[in-house]
């Protein structure tokens, strides 16, 4: 094969990004068609900020515009303390109003940073959980230096009922971490940080997780693997995490892209409406 760098054949799925974002505000269109070109035809674009910051809004509708990216609307951890029921409201009805906004979140503790109160974290999680279960959305999981804890929640809102599962994105725990979410539900996503040279523990923790659970994802703008480290990330560069791990894996670069595409369609019950070809890019939500 040649290393062009571009894999129309194949379709890789883009399973985390922020291209909503003001980093991409000059060259949106152009990094979207840049990730069709490259093979990269599935995006699901995760909304931040402040509840209020019409940030959300502009994720929806960038999703709406575009057949193949997806939406999700949740409050992060660093903004729990902006959480209340007006912003609950608010993002509950944008949820309904689309049919691209497939999950809730990315919720979670971020012990890291601690940009909102660790109480409050905890219990705008656990909020934000049964909005999901209501709302039948999957939630996207964001934890750092906070898994114990993360776990514990996630273990007791499994037994509620409605629990649908989700992605831990840009994991960054365990390997037995990654089973214990891989148990109830959840998909594991690695992110570029999994091509650095020092992240060793991502990759035990890989190691863990089998094909039929993994999602690649680039959490862009930050992050951009090797060899594009320290550049602005966007959807494209997703194949860079790819080919790693299929080097990891020790499986084709095919093998890889066909079955974390699965992953994803299959988790969020998208049919493809037609078969999908360059030309013909029907999708359909179900
Ligand atoms: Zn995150
Ligand atoms: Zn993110």
């Amino acid at each position: 094969m040649k290393e062009t760098g571009v894999y129309p054949q194949m379709i890789f799925v883009d399973s985390h990004c922020h291209i909503d974002g003001a980093e991409f505000d000059a060259d949106r269109e152009e990094v979207i068609q840049r990730a069709n070109d490259a093979g990269v035809k599935f995006m699901l674009n995760v909304g931040t900020g402040e509840p209020d910051s019409g940030n959300f809004e502009r994720a929806v509708s960038l999703a709406e515009k575009h057949e193949n990216i997806f939406a999700s609307v949740g409050v992060h951890p660093h903004d729990a303390k902006t959480f209340d029921t007006e912003a609950e409201k608010r993002l509950v009805n944008l949820a309904k109003s689309s049919e691209k906004v497939i999950a809730w979140g990315e919720i979670g503790l971020d012990f890291y940073y601690d940009h909102s109160p660790r109480e409050v974290q905890e219990e705008v999680f656990k909020r934000q959980i049964r909005i999901a279960q209501e709302l039948n959305l999957p939630i996207i999981i964001h934890s750092r230096d906070a898994d114990d804890k993360t776990v514990e929640i996630l273990m007791q809102e499994y037994s509620q009922d409605n629990f649908r599962g989700g992605i831990m994105h840009c994991f960054g725990g365990s390997a037995e971490m990654a089973r214990e979410l891989m148990n109830i539900g959840f998909l594991i996503s690695f992110a570029g940080n999994v091509t650095f040279k020092k992240a060793e523990n991502l990759r035990d923790a890989a190691r863990a997780v089998p094909l039929e659970k993994l999602l690649i994802e680039t959490d862009c703008p930050y992050l951009a693997p090797v060899p594009m480290r320290g550049k602005r990330n966007e959807p494209s560069f997703v194949i860079h995490t790819a080919k790693f791990l299929a080097e990891f894996y020790r499986i084709g670069l095919e093998e890889l892209a066909g079955q974390t595409t699965r992953n994803f369609l299959d988790f969020f019950k998208i049919n493809l409406a037609t078969e999908f070809t360059e030309s013909n890019e029907k999708v359909k939500t179900g």
